[in-house]
């Protein structure tokens, strides 16, 4: 792993995934106390800020979210934009949303035209993992996806009991900071 300098960083994050997954519930969270602001309401997306330390470095993010209709974001998303890390969610019980991974990540590299494209380093978030007798989407099977498209850090969460929600946010940022 590299080396982090100590400094400060402005990060922008990018949160993804097929409606009701719990992108939203997954930010308010862990940023909880934070304000909500809008922004372009036009083009559906929001965010909101979160600022941290992480091995003594000062980590700002500027979280974004889509806005309901997340079907249509591919279709223009000028905000994924100098994104610096992306997660992109799923819900474990929701087979249909698993399958639809490969669909955002093209979706983020064409539109977000990161600089190190099949190289940008997603974080992949399964949802609702607190659905035990629900869940249809084992680790294994994401792992395996994982491994065809990039090696990508895959993490199991909840929202709802708040499983692994710091862990998500703080890997998306070291993520972020390590392309900075
Ligand atoms: P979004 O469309 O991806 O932003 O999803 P939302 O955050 O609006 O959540 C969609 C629905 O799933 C809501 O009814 C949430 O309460 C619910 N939800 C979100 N996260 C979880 C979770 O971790 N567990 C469970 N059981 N429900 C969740
Ligand atoms: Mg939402």
């Amino acid at each position: 792993e590299k080396k982090l300098k100590k400094r400060k960083y402005f990060l922008k994050m990018i949160i993804i995934g097929d409606s009701g997954v719990g992108k939203t519930s997954l930010i308010h969270r862990y940023v909880s106390t934070r304000f909500i602001q809008e922004f372009k309401p036009t083009i559906g997306a929001e965010f909101s800020t979160k600022e941290i330390e992480i091995d003594g470095n000062l980590v700002g993010a500027q979280i974004w979210d889509t806005a309901g209709e997340e079907r249509y974001q591919s279709l223009g998303v000028s905000f994924y934009r100098g994104a610096d890390c992306c997660g992109i969610v799923f819900d474990r019980s929701n087979r249909d949303s698993f399958e639809k991974l490969s669909q955002w990540r093209k979706a983020f590299i064409s539109q977000g035209a990161p600089e190190d494209q099949e190289e940008f380093p997603f974080i992949i978030i399964g949802n609702k993992s607190d659905l035990t007798n629900e869940v249809l989407i084992k680790r294994s099977e994401v792992e395996d996806w994982c491994t065809q498209y990039g090696n990508y850090v895959y993490i199991e969460a909840s929202a709802k009991d708040n499983i692994s929600v710091e862990e998500v946010f703080e890997t998306l940022m070291k993520t972020g900071m390590d392309r900075q």
